[in-house]
């Protein structure tokens, strides 16, 4: 297949867009490199740069690739700025992702695999996390990637466009060639990795009197190319569905540190802050629902290997991208 992998020099669409082009798939590559990264689009990939923003962009790059389906990763993704910027979560995720959708039916192109977050969800009544939970967004950013699932949904019933959205719980670890270089970085197992590289002196552990075992936020890491497997999945099937990504495994932030400090064998420091504004206290997948429907089945369950993989990484490339 032909796909158009739009925000594919970002971390996620980057390992996406060599795992296509490892399955013999053609890749072309839309961003804005705001975000994103020249060097993390691989080169066997088409590369243009342009931005969502003008509907004429990436309607003029839907005319000429003529992709069979885009992949849509082009976001803004972090909790704690949604908290701060509302306006452009709603801007980028929302009105943004519209001209992607809107030039789509333009120029005909028909299948979408789009990228969401467990972040719709909001604090579950219980866990793990299905799709029949309730969704219930307690940031702005969780709350625009919502609409942009009910935009799907109605324009696959008006328009005939089919979809696939899949909510990642934490995207984590590396590829051999792409990883994780944020050039804000606000993830927790990059900023763990700073500091056994040290380029930074200690971590801070965002809120240490949750209500969880060891009083700190317990998140589903998944691996980035299990992640990326699952998108390739997605375009085989006909369907429009939402599914929930992620081991169904839950880890607290002092057990990510710990795992850290085992898998660099490095001291890293740590300093406890107060709780970052929008954060849920447990998020865990199920992913039964696309285990059944699609066969997808994670290579990488354990928090060590996921994190083995994002270490060797950042030793081979130290300073990121370098951009
Ligand atoms: N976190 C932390 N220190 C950091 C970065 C993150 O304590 O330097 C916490 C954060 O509050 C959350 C968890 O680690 O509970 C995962 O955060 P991350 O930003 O990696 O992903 P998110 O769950 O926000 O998508």
């Amino acid at each position: 297949m032909k796909i158009l992998v739009v925000g594919g020099a970002g971390y996620i669409g980057s390992v996406c867009g060599e795992l296509l082009l490892d399955e013999d798939h053609e890749v072309a590559v839309f961003d804005n490199l705001t975000e994103g990264h020249r060097r993390a689009v691989d080169p066997r990939a088409k590369f243009t740069q342009g931005d969502l923003a003008d509907r004429n962009q990436i309607e003029t790059a839907l005319s000429s690739i003529r992709p069979d389906a885009v992949m849509h990763f082009a976001a803004s993704a972090l909790v704690a700025e949604s908290m701060c910027d509302p306006s452009k979560y709603f801007r980028n995720n929302i009105s943004n992702g519209l001209n992607l959708l809107d030039a789509m039916v333009a120029t005909r192109v028909n299948r979408i695999v789009f990228s969401s977050t467990c972040a719709i969800f909001g604090p579950p009544d219980r866990l793990p996390i299905d799709e029949a939970a309730p969704a219930r967004p307690i940031n702005p950013y969780g709350e625009s990637k919502l609409a942009f699932e009910k935009i799907l949904r109605w324009y696959g019933q008006i328009y005939g466009l089919s979809f696939v959205s899949l909510r990642y719980f934490n995207a984590a670890g590396a590829s051999e060639k792409f990883g994780e270089d944020h050039r804000l970085e606000t993830h927790l197992i990059p900023n763990v990795l700073k500091v056994a590289l040290g380029q930074k002196p200690h971590v801070e552990i965002y809120g240490a009197d949750y209500e969880t075992s060891d009083g700190t936020c317990i998140r589903d890491y998944i691996h980035i190319v299990d992640l990326a497997r699952a998108h390739i999945l997605a375009l085989g099937t006909a369907k429009s569905e939402f599914y929930n990504l992620g081991t169904g495994g839950g880890a607290s932030v002092r057990e990510v540190i710990d795992a850290c400090r085992k898998v660099t064998g490095r001291k890293i420091e740590i300093a406890e802050k107060p709780r970052r504004p929008g954060d849920p206290p447990r998020l865990i997948a199920s992913s039964k629902k696309i285990k059944d429907d699609l066969g997808w089945r994670p290579q990488f369950q354990s928090l060590d290997t996921i994190i083995e993989s994002a270490w060797k990484w950042h030793q081979k490339f130290p300073s990121g991208y370098g951009d």
